[in-house]
């Protein structure tokens, strides 16, 4: 049997101690923050944003070639590796014979990935990558699935990034 001691001052046996104390810690701080606003440790979400670091893993972008075509050759490596299995790929011949296969649909769906970055890390032609964008809002769970479209050719991409295997060919190629 366990027995539990009675506790022997007044203070921690009179709970309504411990609730005005933390209800005093709480407004002291309250007061602090009012009269110095600098150096408060938090941020004005939305107005001010909080500037991560270039390694941070944020939203995904699919990377593209000098023609602005998508660089993915659907190899399914980052589906195969993705431990959220979200990544879903439609593959098709191409037209041009030099080509095996490219995605004809590519989709992620963003509310089940874990943003561990396993399909940056398996792509061998740097197809994908994870930004520094990381606001994700929607109004419905369609909003959620990012398509080709939203990951390669979103506004904030300005009209695509190119991938590194092609810009290695450039300069290769001295183009
Ligand atoms: S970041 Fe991780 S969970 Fe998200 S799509 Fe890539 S591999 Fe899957
Ligand atoms: S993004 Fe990269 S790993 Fe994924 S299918 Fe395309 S080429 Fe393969």
């Amino acid at each position: 049997m366990i027995r539990v001691s009675k506790p022997k001052s007044l203070s921690s046996s009179w709970y309504l101690y411990g609730i005005l104390s933390g209800m005093g810690l709480t407004f002291k701080k309250m007061i602090k923050n009012l009269f110095n606003q600098k150096d408060m440790p938090t941020l004005n979400y939305p107005e001010e944003k909080y500037n991560y670091g270039p390694r941070f893993k944020g939203n995904h972008v699919l990377t593209v070639k000098k023609d602005g075509s998508l660089r993915c050759t659907a190899c399914m490596l980052c589906a195969t590796n993705c431990p959220a299995q979200c990544i879903k790929i439609k593959a098709s011949e191409h037209e041009d014979p030099t080509v095996e296969k490219h995605a004809i649909n590519y989709e992620i769906d963003i509310l089940r990935c874990v943003f561990c970055g396993f399909c940056e890390e398996a792509c061998p032609v740097d197809a994908i990558r994870m930004g520094p964008e990381w606001q994700t809002p929607g109004l419905n769970g369609s909003e959620f699935t990012y398509d080709i479209k939203k990951l390669a050719y979103r506004a904030q991409l300005k009209g695509g990034i190119q991938s590194k295997v092609d810009e290695k060919e450039r300069h290769q190629h001295g183009i």
